[in-house]
C-alpha cells in the first residue's frame, strides 16, 4: 500500500465486524507496527527493497512478530489503556483480553500483508521458502498487462471500505445508543417497582 492510513479502511471494516473474537485497537494498529519495517529500511538499509529488511513482512515471521506485538500492547500498560481510551473515545464497548490481542496482532499482520502483496512486488510473503512474490505476479497478469491499473484496484478497494467503515460505524454507534437507551429505561423502571413495593410494605 502507498501509504499506511489506506489500511485502516479495510483493517476497520474487518476488526468491527469481528469485534467478538478480535481486539479492533490491536488489529488495526498492525498496521502501524508491521510498516515500521519500511522506517527500519530507510534508516538502516536505504536502497534495499522495502519489504525485506526485517521480514516482518513475511507469512512465518509476521506471524511471529504479531504475537510479540498483540502481547506487547497487553503488557506495557501504556498501550493497553491508549487501547481502552481509544475504543471509548469512539463510544465503543472494550475489555482488553490477552489471548484475544495476540490473536488480532497475529491476523492483523497477515490481513495488512494480504493487501501488500498484491500491491508490492518486493513482499517476500512465503520467505524463507520463496525469495519472490507470486501473488503479485497473479495480480499483475501473464504478461503484466495489469501493472498500470493494479495500484488503482487496490486504492480504489482500501477508500471504498473507508466509506463502508463509516456507515458501518455510525450504524453500531445507533445500536448501542439505543441499547444503552433501552438498559436506562429498565433500570429506572425496576427502581421504580422497588420504590412502590417498598412503599407498599409500610
Ligand atoms: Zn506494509
Amino acid at each position: 500500500m502507498p501509504y499506511t492510513p489506506y489500511h485502516f479502511g479495510p483493517s476497520g471494516l474487518v476488526g468491527l465486524a469481528f469485534r467478538r473474537w478480535i481486539d479492533v485497537p490491536v488489529f488495526v494498529l498492525a498496521n502501524i507496527a508491521i510498516d515500521c519495517e519500511v522506517v527500519i529500511d530507510w534508516i538502516f538499509q536505504p536502497g534495499w527493497p522495502v519489504h525485506q529488511t526485517s521480514h516482518f513482512h513475511t507469512l512465518i515471521f509476521g506471524a511471529v512478530f504479531g504475537a510479540v506485538y498483540g502481547a506487547a500492547m497487553y503488557w506495557i500498560r501504556p498501550l493497553r489503556i491508549f487501547c481502552e481510551s481509544s475504543m471509548g473515545w469512539f463510544g465503543l464497548p472494550y475489555r482488553a483480553i490477552l489471548s484475544k490481542m495476540i490473536f488480532a496482532g497475529i491476523l492483523g499482520v497477515w490481513f495488512h500483508l494480504a493487501i501488500d502483496c498484491i500491491h508490492h512486488e518486493d513482499v517476500q510473503i512465503f520467505w524463507p521458502f520463496r525469495m519472490d512474490n507470486p501473488m503479485w505476479r497473479y495480480a499483475v497478469g501473464p504478461h503484466l498487462e495489469y501493472i498500470a491499473v493494479l495500484r488503482n484496484w487496490v486504492v480504489a478497494g482500501c477508500t471504498t471500505s473507508w466509506a463502508m467503515l463509516a456507515v458501518y460505524y455510525g450504524w453500531l454507534i445507533d445500536i448501542f445508543q439505543v441499547r444503552k437507551q433501552r438498559m436506562q429505561a429498565a433500570r429506572k423502571a425496576r427502581q421504580q417497582a422497588a420504590g412502590e413495593s417498598s412503599l407498599a410494605g409500610n
